[in-house]
């Protein structure tokens, strides 16, 4: 479907978006469309480009071409600063490092944003920064500092703080990847809720089990292509392709 003649209900669209780091295209041509509510993940193998796509989306990087929306607003088109940053505040991301402030506790790392950026009242911001930790778990960890916490715990900090903006959707790019095996559990199961509670989601991820059980769509990358995109019924079991059936391996 087109931009133009998009539903309602499309909260982010890539149209033939090429981008290109001096002489190396790295989207080849990237067609994308995520409604409202939906969780579409984002597989393939390192430097496909996944990253890239989702740094597009929230106007860190600008495309050479190719048309990019979130919402009613043309990302590809934003020209100053001001309106990249009210474009970043829209959308929560989640990086593999969380990048907590060091010297600041749980609750101050939740509130910063909001108050700072968005003038919440601190008053306000608290109430729903413990809001938001009970919803991550960690309600007991309130006025704990970062060094205190597992990197599993600091990562559901993480996905606080990002929730703390109100986004309209949040990318996570490979959020469990720098984890203790032991942890990864209790992060996908904070991004399953969300999910289900109808936070529209992007996900780039390895953990392909978790990918076929939560999402709506899930789209393969390859040297910046997508090179098939579906229900994750058919493309962990069922798309007829080599690449993929190597890249997702013993799932079957
Ligand atoms: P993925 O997330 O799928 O591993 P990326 O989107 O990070 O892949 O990277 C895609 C390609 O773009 C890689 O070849 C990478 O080296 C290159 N690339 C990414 N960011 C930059 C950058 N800032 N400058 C130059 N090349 C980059
Ligand atoms: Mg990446």
């Amino acid at each position: 479907m087109t931009l133009n003649g998009k539903t309602a209900e499309t909260l982010v669209a890539l149209e033939d978006v090429h981008l290109s780091f001096g002489q190396n295209e790295v989207l080849k041509g990237i067609d994308l469309q995520v409604s409202k509510g939906e969780a579409v993940s984002i597989i393939g193998p390192s430097g496909s480009g996944k990253s890239t796509i989702l740094r597009c989306i929230n106007g860190l990087l600008t495309p050479q071409s190719g048309k990019i929306s979130v919402g009613e607003t043309r990302v590809d088109q934003l020209k100053t600063e001001a309106e990249k940053i009210a474009l970043r505040k829209r959308i929560g991301i989640v990086f593999q490092q969380f990048n907590l402030f060091p010297h600041l506790t749980v609750l101050d790392n939740i509130t910063i944003a909001p108050i700072k950026i968005l003038g919440t009242p601190k008053a306000e911001a608290e109430r729903h920064a413990r809001e938001l930790l009970e919803r991550v778990h960690l309600s007991a960890k309130v006025n704990a500092y970062p060094g205190e916490l597992s990197g599993g715990q600091q990562q559901r900090v993480a996905i606080g703080r990002a929730l703390a903006m109100r986004p309209e959707l949040v990318l996570f790019d490979e959020v469990t990847s720098a984890l203790d095996p032991e942890t990864v559990g209790e992060v996908l199961a904070v991004i399953r809720e969300l999910v289900q509670e109808g936070m529209t989601s992007i996900l780039v991820t390895h953990e392909m089990r978790f990918a076929e059980e939560i999402s709506d769509k899930v789209i393969f990358t390859e040297n910046g292509r997508i090179v098939e995109q579906g229900p994750p019924d058919y493309l962990f079991h069922k798309a007829d392709n080599p690449r993929i059936r190597s890249f997702v391996g013993g799932l079957s």
